[in-house]
């Protein structure tokens, strides 16, 4: 059975890139480049992932994955709960998954909110994200990390004029609510960055940008100092719920009395959310650093970074050292792999074609981005769920099973934010959260393989967009 399952896979792999072959050029300039590693990650050259697991132990709470979840529980809970044993168990090095890999915006929840709520949640959720980056700056000051930020602002720009009416109409009606977005016309979006094909843009002031992995991993002996015993190189490869939950990892166990999945677009793998979550992945490139000049040269003025308004759409972010991060904005720089897989196969060599399509995508944008030597290309997972609605909560016959997956790529604000959440809803101080559309949220259940994938390369090819519904 598993061997006619390995040549199905094999078969639709064959035909994935069949699909891709057959819609782009095979010309490709042949670039030196870090292979797979995000460019985030090369600004913690010395940070080396601590030793497995090797025995057996017991824990008050054991939190699986070391992304942006796994260390925001591990920092609220370790505070409020001093005297309880904390495990958190990382199958590579903290920040392996998107959290080190993503395109550094870290944003309020605008784009994607729930259209049905009042203008009381829609405040309340502004209100939230902004504290939550608040939240996130002051963790970095108290503890003096290491890490590359800034707020002053990101843009979503508009390629459409039915888009630009609609933002610039929502921009007002937002402004009533007391949020401060604001709409930029062409002339003034020229101050902050030039683009072509663009015909304005929403600015929101307070968001801006995050270097995740120095984050995450600069949180390391933060988390140890409170108690936490982190160990990375462990995968959890099987959990037997109960009143107590066992978790097998390839060298010991942990029995814990409640569990954390922080894994995000790997939780299906963990047998948990399969119906909830596509793990798509998403490709990212980055340019050699750029001077001042060299930005200013090439229309890159004052913004932090933009997103577009396009399905599928394309972010874009500037490193303090002035490199150019690139994500999206193709097809084929969003993939779904049979079965839950979330490993591109032969990344980043196998998602060439994506990378083109990316940087000519870029060089639309900007022609005077064309030549600018790419020195890093990543692929990362992500949760993409079809109402791109993310959700935390607790779950299981014992209540012992605690989640917050489904970021849908706005993850870098609300996973960060995730700990303290579950942190109060383990502590049954939950109250304020309950009315926000991210507690306990349904997800809608997307068909199970091998439907889901033909499915997925059925729509992506014929509209050119991720499946959603409202
Ligand atoms: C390419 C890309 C670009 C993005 N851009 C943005 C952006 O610009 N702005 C934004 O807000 N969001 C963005 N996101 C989304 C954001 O990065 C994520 O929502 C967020 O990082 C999710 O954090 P997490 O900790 O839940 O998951 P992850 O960071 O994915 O962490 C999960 C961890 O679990 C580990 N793990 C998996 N399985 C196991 C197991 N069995 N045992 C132990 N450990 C396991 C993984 O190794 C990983 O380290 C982007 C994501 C990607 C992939």
């Amino acid at each position: 059975m598993s061997a006619i399952s390995n040549a199905f896979e094999k078969m639709l792999l064959k035909s994935a890139q069949a699909v891709s072959f057959f819609n782009y050029p095979s010309s490709f300039e042949k670039l030196e480049i870090d292979d797979n590693h995000s460019v985030w990650a090369s600004y913690t050259p010395d940070y080396q992932p601590g030793p497995p697991l090797k025995e057996n132990i017991t824990a008050d709470l054991a939190i699986i994955g070391g992304g942006f979840t796994g260390t925001s529980t591990a920092y609220h809970f370790s505070r409020r709960y001093p005297e309880k044993r904390v495990v958190l168990l990382e199958a590579k090095s903290l920040a392996n998954g998107a959290s080190g890999r993503n395109g550094g915006m870290m944003l309020n929840w605008i784009y994607g909110t729930p259209t049905n709520v009042s203008d009381d949640i829609v405040q309340k959720i502004y209100k939230t994200t902004s504290d939550a980056m608040d939240m996130i700056e002051g963790i970095i000051e108290e503890h003096n990390l290491e890490v590359d930020y800034r707020r002053d602002g990101s843009l979503h720009v508009l390629t459409k004029h039915k888009n630009a009416e609609e933002a610039h109409a929502e921009v007002e009606q937002l402004n009533k609510l007391g949020i401060p977005l604001q709409y930029l016309d062409r002339a003034s979006l020229r101050g902050e960055i030039e683009l072509d094909g663009v015909i304005g843009a929403t600015l929101d002031p307070t968001a801006g940008e995050i270097n995740g992995a120095q984050l995450v991993r600069g949180l390391r002996p933060v988390l140890v100092e409170q108690g936490v015993e982190i160990y990375e190189q462990t995968p959890v490869t099987k959990i037997i719920e109960g009143r107590e939950i066992e978790l097998t990892t390839p060298h010991g166990t942990v029995r814990a009395k409640a569990i954390v999945l922080a894994t995000n677009g790997y939780t299906g793998k963990l047998g948990y959310f399969r119906k909830a979550l596509f793990p798509l992945h998403s490709h990212v490139f980055a340019t050699a650093p750029l001077s001042v000049d060299e930005q200013k040269s090439i229309g890159w003025h004052t913004t932090s970074g933009y997103s577009d308004d396009v399905n599928r759409i394309s972010y874009s972010s500037l490193t303090p050292d002035g490199r150019i991060v690139f994500g999206g904005g193709s097809n084929q720089s969003y993939a779904y792999l049979y079965n839950n897989r979330t490993a591109f196969p032969g990344t980043p060599d196998g998602a060439r074609r994506g990378f083109e399509q990316m940087r000519q995508t870029m060089s639309d944008y900007n022609p005077r981005t064309t030549h600018l030597p790419v020195t890093h290309r990543w692929t990362g997972t992500l949760g993409i769920s079809l109402r791109r609605n993310c959700s935390m909560g607790v779950r299981g016959e014992y209540r012992n099973i605690y989640y917050s997956i489904g970021y849908n790529g706005h993850g870098v604000t609300l996973a960060n934010l995730s700990g303290k959440i579950l942190t109060d809803i383990y502590s049954g101080d939950d109250e304020y959260w309950r009315d926000l559309p991210l507690y306990e949220t349904e997800f809608t259940p997307i068909p199970m393989e091998p439907f889901r994938w033909i499915g997925y390369q059925t729509f992506t090819h014929v509209f050119g967009r991720s499946p959603r519904v409202e």
